[in-house]
Protein backbone atom coordinates (compact mmCIF):
# COMPACT_ATOMS: atom_id res chain seq x y z
CA UNK A 1 0.00 0.00 0.00
CA UNK A 2 1.76 3.53 -0.99
CA UNK A 3 -0.02 6.29 1.16
CA UNK A 4 -2.21 8.57 -0.71
CA UNK A 5 -1.16 7.60 -3.96
CA UNK A 6 2.48 8.04 -3.01
CA UNK A 7 5.14 8.02 -5.89
CA UNK A 8 7.32 5.56 -7.57
CA UNK A 9 11.05 6.30 -7.30
CA UNK A 10 13.57 4.30 -8.64
CA UNK A 11 15.36 1.56 -6.62
CA UNK A 12 18.52 2.71 -4.89
CA UNK A 13 20.62 0.42 -2.77
CA UNK A 14 21.06 1.74 0.49
CA UNK A 15 24.24 0.82 3.50
CA UNK A 16 22.76 -0.35 6.81
CA UNK A 17 23.93 2.15 9.92
CA UNK A 18 26.01 -0.17 10.56
CA UNK A 19 28.33 0.47 7.29
CA UNK A 20 28.27 -2.86 6.03
CA UNK A 21 26.36 -3.42 2.82
CA UNK A 22 23.69 -5.97 3.21
CA UNK A 23 22.93 -8.37 0.81
CA UNK A 24 19.44 -7.77 -0.19
CA UNK A 25 17.57 -7.75 -3.60
CA UNK A 26 15.20 -4.96 -4.76
CA UNK A 27 12.77 -7.00 -6.81
CA UNK A 28 10.05 -5.31 -9.59
CA UNK A 29 6.46 -4.66 -8.56
CA UNK A 30 4.02 -6.17 -10.06
CA UNK A 31 1.77 -3.47 -11.80
CA UNK A 32 -2.33 -3.86 -12.40
CA UNK A 33 -2.77 -5.88 -15.56
CA UNK A 34 -0.02 -8.46 -14.28
CA UNK A 35 -2.46 -11.76 -13.69
CA UNK A 36 -0.62 -12.59 -10.59
CA UNK A 37 -2.44 -9.68 -8.71
CA UNK A 38 -5.23 -11.33 -9.62
CA UNK A 39 -3.91 -14.78 -7.72
CA UNK A 40 -4.59 -16.71 -4.21
CA UNK A 41 -1.54 -17.10 -2.17
CA UNK A 42 -1.00 -20.46 -0.53
CA UNK A 43 0.00 -20.65 3.02
CA UNK A 44 3.53 -21.33 4.11
CA UNK A 45 4.03 -24.28 5.81
CA UNK A 46 7.28 -23.57 6.71
CA UNK A 47 9.41 -20.99 7.45
CA UNK A 48 12.75 -21.52 5.57
CA UNK A 49 15.98 -19.35 5.18
CA UNK A 50 15.05 -18.36 1.60
CA UNK A 51 11.22 -17.00 2.95
CA UNK A 52 13.63 -14.68 5.89
CA UNK A 53 15.47 -13.34 2.87
CA UNK A 54 12.36 -13.19 0.66
CA UNK A 55 10.67 -11.03 3.98
CA UNK A 56 14.01 -8.53 3.78
CA UNK A 57 13.62 -8.38 0.12
CA UNK A 58 10.20 -7.39 0.34
CA UNK A 59 11.27 -4.67 2.96
CA UNK A 60 13.71 -3.19 1.10
CA UNK A 61 11.55 -3.02 -2.06
CA UNK A 62 8.75 -1.83 -0.26
CA UNK A 63 10.97 1.35 1.36
CA UNK A 64 12.41 1.98 -2.06
CA UNK A 65 9.50 2.45 -3.61
CA UNK A 66 8.40 4.69 -0.36
CA UNK A 67 5.57 2.35 0.12
CA UNK A 68 3.98 1.39 4.02
CA UNK A 69 2.98 -2.33 3.08
CA UNK A 70 3.84 -5.18 0.46
CA UNK A 71 2.19 -8.21 -0.65
CA UNK A 72 3.69 -11.14 -1.75
CA UNK A 73 1.57 -11.35 -5.00
CA UNK A 74 3.09 -7.81 -5.88
CA UNK A 75 6.37 -8.98 -6.22
CA UNK A 76 5.61 -11.82 -8.12
CA UNK A 77 5.29 -14.63 -5.30
CA UNK A 78 2.14 -16.72 -4.46
CA UNK A 79 3.36 -17.51 -0.71
CA UNK A 80 1.37 -15.72 1.85
CA UNK A 81 3.65 -13.23 3.34
CA UNK A 82 3.17 -9.52 3.42
CA UNK A 83 5.44 -7.05 5.18
CA UNK A 84 4.37 -3.22 6.74
CA UNK A 85 6.05 -0.13 8.60
CA UNK A 86 3.44 1.99 9.81
CA UNK A 87 5.91 3.89 12.00
CA UNK A 88 6.38 7.11 10.34
CA UNK A 89 2.60 6.94 9.93
CA UNK A 90 0.34 9.78 11.98
CA UNK A 91 -1.96 7.13 13.74
CA UNK A 92 -4.48 9.00 15.55
CA UNK A 93 -8.05 9.79 14.56
CA UNK A 94 -9.37 11.17 11.62
CA UNK A 95 -6.89 10.63 8.33
CA UNK A 96 -3.77 9.02 8.75
CA UNK A 97 -0.87 10.34 7.06
CA UNK A 98 2.47 9.95 6.46
CA UNK A 99 5.03 12.19 7.87
CA UNK A 100 7.97 11.35 6.59
CA UNK A 101 9.88 12.90 8.89
CA UNK A 102 12.35 10.53 10.25
CA UNK A 103 14.58 7.26 8.49
CA UNK A 104 12.94 5.25 11.42
CA UNK A 105 11.96 1.65 10.49
CA UNK A 106 10.29 -0.83 11.89
CA UNK A 107 9.54 -3.68 9.52
CA UNK A 108 6.78 -5.89 10.40
CA UNK A 109 6.66 -9.40 8.82
CA UNK A 110 3.00 -11.36 8.52
CA UNK A 111 2.93 -15.05 7.79
CA UNK A 112 -0.28 -16.91 6.94
CA UNK A 113 -2.42 -14.01 8.30
CA UNK A 114 -5.89 -14.26 8.60
CA UNK A 115 -8.89 -11.95 10.00
CA UNK A 116 -10.73 -13.57 12.95
CA UNK A 117 -13.07 -10.99 13.74
CA UNK A 118 -13.54 -7.15 12.91
CA UNK A 119 -15.07 -4.40 14.79
CA UNK A 120 -18.71 -3.08 13.27
CA UNK A 121 -17.32 0.92 12.59
CA UNK A 122 -16.07 1.40 9.43
CA UNK A 123 -13.72 4.11 8.57
CA UNK A 124 -12.98 5.68 4.49
CA UNK A 125 -9.16 6.61 3.66
CA UNK A 126 -7.88 7.50 0.91
CA UNK A 127 -5.95 4.47 -0.25
CA UNK A 128 -3.10 4.39 -2.86
CA UNK A 129 -1.06 1.24 -3.92
CA UNK A 130 2.41 0.65 -5.72
CA UNK A 131 0.97 -1.92 -7.86
CA UNK A 132 -1.25 1.24 -9.38
CA UNK A 133 0.59 4.00 -9.14
CA UNK A 134 -0.80 7.65 -9.75
CA UNK A 135 -4.20 6.44 -8.79
CA UNK A 136 -6.39 6.52 -5.15
CA UNK A 137 -9.86 6.48 -3.55
CA UNK A 138 -11.67 6.34 -1.00
CA UNK A 139 -12.07 3.16 0.92
CA UNK A 140 -14.01 2.06 3.73
CA UNK A 141 -13.04 -0.87 6.19
CA UNK A 142 -13.50 -2.08 9.57
CA UNK A 143 -11.09 0.38 11.85
CA UNK A 144 -10.47 -2.47 13.90
CA UNK A 145 -9.38 -6.02 13.25
CA UNK A 146 -8.47 -9.70 15.07
CA UNK A 147 -5.53 -11.23 13.36
CA UNK A 148 -3.88 -14.63 13.64
CA UNK A 149 -0.20 -14.94 11.85
CA UNK A 150 2.80 -16.51 12.45
CA UNK A 151 5.95 -15.15 12.55
CA UNK A 152 9.51 -15.57 10.63
CA UNK A 153 9.92 -18.01 13.97
CA UNK A 154 7.24 -19.92 13.35
CA UNK A 155 5.41 -19.17 16.25
CA UNK A 156 1.51 -18.03 15.93
CA UNK A 157 0.20 -15.26 17.39
CA UNK A 158 -3.22 -13.78 17.90
CA UNK A 159 -4.04 -10.00 18.71
CA UNK A 160 -6.29 -6.65 17.38
CA UNK A 161 -5.42 -4.12 15.46
CA UNK A 162 -6.60 -0.47 14.72
CA UNK A 163 -5.90 2.43 13.40
CA UNK A 164 -3.17 2.45 10.01
CA UNK A 165 -1.51 -0.74 10.75
CA UNK A 166 -5.21 -2.45 10.59
CA UNK A 167 -5.90 -0.28 7.74
CA UNK A 168 -2.72 -1.52 5.48
CA UNK A 169 -3.14 -5.39 7.11
CA UNK A 170 -6.51 -4.84 5.07
CA UNK A 171 -5.43 -3.75 2.10
CA UNK A 172 -2.28 -6.52 2.02
CA UNK A 173 -4.51 -9.50 2.97
CA UNK A 174 -7.03 -8.67 0.10
CA UNK A 175 -3.67 -8.52 -2.41
CA UNK A 176 -3.12 -12.33 -0.80
CA UNK A 177 -6.34 -13.10 -2.41
CA UNK A 178 -6.41 -11.37 -5.53
CA UNK A 179 -8.55 -8.45 -4.74
CA UNK A 180 -7.84 -4.49 -5.45
CA UNK A 181 -8.28 -1.83 -3.39
CA UNK A 182 -9.80 -0.46 -7.17
CA UNK A 183 -12.77 -3.64 -6.36
CA UNK A 184 -13.98 -1.90 -3.29
CA UNK A 185 -14.73 1.47 -4.89
CA UNK A 186 -18.19 2.75 -5.00
CA UNK A 187 -19.29 2.54 -8.20
CA UNK A 188 -18.97 5.79 -9.55
CA UNK A 189 -15.44 6.62 -8.66
CA UNK A 190 -14.43 3.22 -9.92
CA UNK A 191 -16.11 4.53 -13.61
CA UNK A 192 -14.03 7.86 -13.36
CA UNK A 193 -10.65 5.22 -13.37
CA UNK A 194 -11.56 3.26 -15.72
CA UNK A 195 -9.60 4.73 -18.61
CA UNK A 196 -6.49 4.98 -16.63
CA UNK A 197 -7.03 2.03 -15.62
CA UNK A 198 -7.15 0.15 -18.97
CA UNK A 199 -4.52 2.25 -20.47
CA UNK A 200 -2.25 0.93 -17.30
CA UNK A 201 -3.62 -2.75 -17.64
CA UNK A 202 -2.12 -2.69 -21.86
CA UNK A 203 1.30 -1.33 -20.73
CA UNK A 204 1.54 -3.74 -18.54
CA UNK A 205 0.56 -6.41 -20.56
CA UNK A 206 2.74 -5.08 -23.72
CA UNK A 207 5.73 -5.07 -21.33
CA UNK A 208 5.51 -8.20 -20.63
CA UNK A 209 4.96 -10.02 -24.06
CA UNK A 210 7.92 -7.83 -25.01
CA UNK A 211 11.08 -9.98 -25.80
ZN1 LIG B 1 -1.60 -2.51 -2.81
Amino acid sequence: MSPLGGRHTPPELSNSDSGSVLIMTLLPIRKYGDPILREKAQPVAVVTDELRQLAVDMGETMYAANGIGLAANQIGRLERILVLDVVQTDDGPGKPRKRQRTNERQLEVYLNPEIVDSGIEDDSYSEGCLSIPGLEGDVFRPLRITLRWMDLEGANHQADFDGMRARVLQHEIDHLDGILFIDRLPEARRASLAGALNRMKKETLDLMAAP
